[in-house]
C-alpha cells in the first residue's frame, strides 16, 4: 500500500506544531547521494537533471547534515524513463552492487543514496508525482516535472524532503504536519519558490523538527565528516556511465534480493495532482 502524500487532513498534527530549533551541538555528518540520470538505449534522450543542491544543503543544514552529490551516473534503458512502482523496487534493490547506475557501495541502508532521475513516475491511477522514496531504506526517484516550472509544477525541496523519508522520516510523525515542515505531504507543505524561503530566512519554510533531527541523525546511510574525505577517489571513479544488464529483469524475478519489509508500504509518494493526462503526454516527448 502506498502512502499517499496529500490526502490527509492535518488536524492531527495541527496540535503539535513543528518548532524549528536552533541547531544543536554536534559533529556535522555527511549524507552522500548517487545522482543517476536515465536516459533512452542510445543514451541520447534524457530526463533532466537538477539537483538544487544550494537549496537542499540549506534545509538540512538544520540537522547538521552535509549533503554531497557524487558525479552523474547515466542509465540506458528506455524502460525507466517511465517508471512505475515495480521497476522503482527492481531499481533500487534488484541485481548487484551497482547495478541500474547505483553507487557499487549502496546497500538497502547504508552508503550513498541512489538517486533517479526520470521522465515519469507512473502511478496506477495515472496521476502525476514529483517524487518517489523508501523510508529508511535507500533509493529515491524524482519526476524532471520538479522542473517544470514554466506550468507553476516546479518545486525546488523535492529532493530534500525525499532525502527526509530516507532518513527515516515520515508525513506526520515527528512534528510532521504543518505547512512550513519539509517532510509534511507534498498537498500540506508550502513549498519555497527559492532559497530565500527557506529557514531560518524568510518565510521559514522547510523546517525540521528537534524530533526530525534526532531520528534523522541516526540514519547508517550519514558518515562523519572526516571519513568522507577520505572518498575522493573512489567518487571520480563511479562517474564513469554505467548500463544496466538489459537481461537482469527476467532474470532476477525468481530470486529477488531480499528487501526488508519490503511491503508497498514502505513506499511513499510525494505529491498527487489530477493531471494525468500530462503523464501519458510526456512519453513521446
Ligand atoms: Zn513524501
Amino acid at each position: 500500500m502506498v502512502a499517499a502524500c496529500g490526502g490527509n487532513a492535518a488536524s492531527d498534527d495541527s496540535s503539535s506544531p513543528a518548532t524549528p530549533v536552533s541547531l544543536r551541538q554536534s559533529d556535522m555528518l555527511v549524507l552522500e547521494v548517487q545522482p543517476i540520470q536515465v536516459c533512452d538505449d542510445t543514451g541520447f534522450i534524457c530526463a533532466q537533471v537538477e539537483f538544487f543542491e544550494a537549496i537542499t544543503d540549506k534545509i538540512w543544514s538544520q540537522a547538521n547534515i552535509d549533503v554531497e552529490f557524487l558525479p552523474l551516473n547515466q542509465l540506458n534503458d528506455s524502460t525507466y524513463l517511465t517508471t512505475d512502482e515495480d521497476e522503482f523496487l527492481d531499481l533500487s534493490f534488484s541485481g548487484n552492487p551497482g547495478d541500474f547506475g547505483r553507487h557499487p557501495d549502496s546497500t538497502e541502508d547504508s552508503g550513498p543514496i541512489n538517486l533517479w532521475f526520470v521522465d515519469v513516475i507512473e502511478t496506477t491511477t495515472g496521476l502525476i508525482q514529483y517524487g518517489n522514496a523508501w523510508i529508511g531504506l535507500n533509493g529515491i526517484l524524482i519526476s524532471d516535472d520538479i522542473l517544470d516550472f514554466n506550468n507553476g509544477l516546479g518545486r525546488i525541496d523535492v529532493i530534500a524532503h525525499e532525502l527526509g523519508h530516507n532518513l527515516g522520516l515520515r508525513h506526520s510523525t515527528f512534528g510532521a504536519g504543518p505547512a512550513e515542515n519539509l517532510m509534511s505531504s507534498g498537498l500540506d507543505r508550502t513549498v519555497p519558490e527559492s532559497i530565500d524561503d527557506i529557514f531560518p530566512d524568510g518565510d521559514g519554510l522547510s523546517t525540521l523538527t528537534s524530533e526530525q533531527i534526532e531520528v534523522a541523525r541516526t540514519s547508517r546511510f550519514l558518515t562523519d565528516a572526516e571519513a568522507d574525505e577520505s572518498l575522493p577517489a573512489i567518487a571520480a571513479a563511479d562517474a564513469i556511465p554505467q548500463e544496466a544488464p538489459p537481461i537482469l529483469l527476467a532474470s532476477t524475478s525468481p530470486t529477488p534480493i531480499a528487501v526488508p519489509d519490503a511491503s508497498p508500504s514502505l513506499l511513499t509518494w510525494l505529491l498527487v495532482l489530477p493531471l494525468g493526462q500530462k503523464v501519458y503526454s510526456r512519453i513521446n516527448r
